[in-house]
């Protein structure tokens, strides 16, 4: 900080400087240059300026002998340096040039990433069975691929042994989990995470974001560190909306462009991405990012992939023992955990870029018993969120295991997966949360099975009364 003031207690201002142009404060945009008193702009903006300046014919002097005649009222009026109002700067800047420091524990210093901190694939393993349900095979195969991923990232290359990258793709029904896998994963191994969705991608020059625009929100997600972004995860969701269209003979531009797009994204490559903003222009500093570590997990529903996979089985099955084999599969529901690279190429994903995903794997449909376990389980299981919120008011939440099977039956009738699990409770427990703490004699609610299929009510204990049931509410 350059001119940091102490109060008479000794305490620092707690504002810091802001770079004039860019907005960006000095703790992220690096050493301001102090152009006038009260006007700083940071090294990037200076750059950008007598890069366009220079184009213009002026000298690096001109630019700065004109910032400085802040007084001289037709600036403005300058080619290409319209964006130094300096009319504005005449009032009012000192408040608008400094910014509120951020709090001293945004700003730990992280330990740089060394083989010994990345926990072992069962550790990894175990602190996803903390929260994520079921997912056995996912799980184990994500732990090991993040850990030799993260090997590979600290590995010297010197020995010409190059450990190939773990980049995943995951198949699974919608709401069995994938996106909070993935969330999990990066939140315990404190890397920054993008997720993005394939369906807004566009090849560059079209409407929509660009493919390289999510590598700008990793940058962003990673407080503009470029080196950490540089080991972050980036999650792209709704990865079959980007398949080739099959059965049809014309040329799909759409999926294919993007998927062919994003090869070298993949695979490694050097991108150029806006800092502290979402999209490129003149004024925005720029910065590269190297996408060789960065961790890609691409995820899909892959709706009648299981199609293909029932065709691949059964004209197997068939060249043996005879067709009679052919329906055995219709009443499989996890079809999809016997899927293969062919499967997905004949889906229409591009076989360059699923030789970029080595990792394939699928998830399993939730079950009933797997939505009731989630309903209790995880560390943050939603009903111990409603228990956390009632125990504020000293009031006890049970829920009965029928009623807990009743959820998950319901929920798995809106075949969302676990999605649906909270839009069924929020809707009868808006009575609960909204009732009981009008009346400070109610100890205990009990959620029953009658209550969630609305054939009765919730039974109700009186504080300091042994058992004194009451049916109250909806009835
Ligand atoms: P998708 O597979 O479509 O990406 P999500 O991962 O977004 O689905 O799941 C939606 C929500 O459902 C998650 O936020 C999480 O709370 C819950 N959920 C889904 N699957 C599981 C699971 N296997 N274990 C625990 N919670 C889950």
């Amino acid at each position: 900080m350059s001119d940091n003031q102490v109060d008479n207690n000794g305490n620092k201002d707690e504002y810091e400087e802001v770079c004039y142009m860019c907005k960006r404060p000095e703790s992220v945009a690096g050493k301001l240059i102090r152009i006038q008193p009260n006007l700083c702009i940071c090294q990037d903006c200076m750059q950008k300026t007598f890069d366009t300046v220079n184009n213009s014919g002026f000298t690096p002097n001109d630019i700065i002998g004109m910032l400085k005649m802040s007084n001289i009222p037709n600036m403005q009026g300058m080619p290409n340096i319209s964006m130094i109002n300096l009319s504005d700067l005449q009032n009012g800047v000192p408040q608008s040039q400094k910014l509120k420091k951020k709090a001293p524990k945004e700003k730990r210093e992280r330990e740089p990433m060394d083989i010994r901190s990345i926990p072992a694939p069962h550790r990894i393993k175990a602190r996803l069975d903390e929260y994520v349900v079921g997912q056995e095979h996912a799980k184990k195969v994500m732990s090991v691929a993040v850990y030799n991923h993260y090997k590979r990232v600290m590995s010297e290359p010197e020995d010409g042994v190059e450990i190939e990258k773990s980049n995943m793709l995951m198949i699974g029904p919608t709401g069995c989990g994938k996106t909070y896998l993935v969330k999990t994963l990066a939140k315990l191994l404190d890397v920054p995470l993008a997720i993005t969705d394939a369906t807004t991608l566009t090849e560059a020059g079209y409407i929509g974001d660009d493919i390289e625009s999510v590598v700008s929100k990793l940058l962003a997600a990673a407080d503009n560190d470029v080196e950490r972004a540089e080991h972050g995860i980036i999650y792209i969701d709704e990865i079959d909306k980007i398949a080739k269209k099959r059965n049809t003979n014309q040329r799909d531009v759409s999926g294919e462009s993007v998927q062919q797009g994003m090869l070298k994204l993949l695979e490694g490559a050097e991108i150029e991405v806006p800092v502290g903003a979402s999209s490129k222009n003149a004024m925005v500093p720029m910065t590269t990012v190297d996408t060789t570590n960065i961790l890609f997990i691409c995820g899909g529903a892959f709706p009648d992939l299981d199609e293909i996979i029932k065709e691949r089985l059964s004209s197997a099955a068939s060249i043996g023992f005879g067709a009679d084999l052919k329906d055995k599969y219709d009443e499989d529901d996890n079809l999809l955990l016997q899927v293969t690279v062919e499967d997905v190429r004949k889906f229409g994903m591009i076989p360059e870029f699923l030789g970029r995903l080595p990792v394939l794997f699928a998830l399993e449909s939730l079950t009933e018993e797997m939505l009731t376990r989630i309903l209790v389980e995880p560390k943050n299981a939603i009903t111990k969120q409603y228990q956390k919120l009632l125990s504020m008011d000293e009031v006890a939440l049970e829920f009965e295991d029928g009623a807990l099977e009743a959820i998950a039956k319901k929920a798995k009738e809106k075949k969302v997966g676990a999605r649906a699990l909270r839009a069924i409770i929020e809707e009868f427990m808006l009575d609960i949360m909204y009732e009981i703490p009008k009346d400070e004699n109610i100890g205990k609610v009990t959620i029953t099975k009658e209550y969630v299929e609305k054939t009765g009510g919730p039974l109700i204990e009186m504080r300091g009364v042994s058992s004194a049931p009451r049916i109250g509410m909806r009835g």
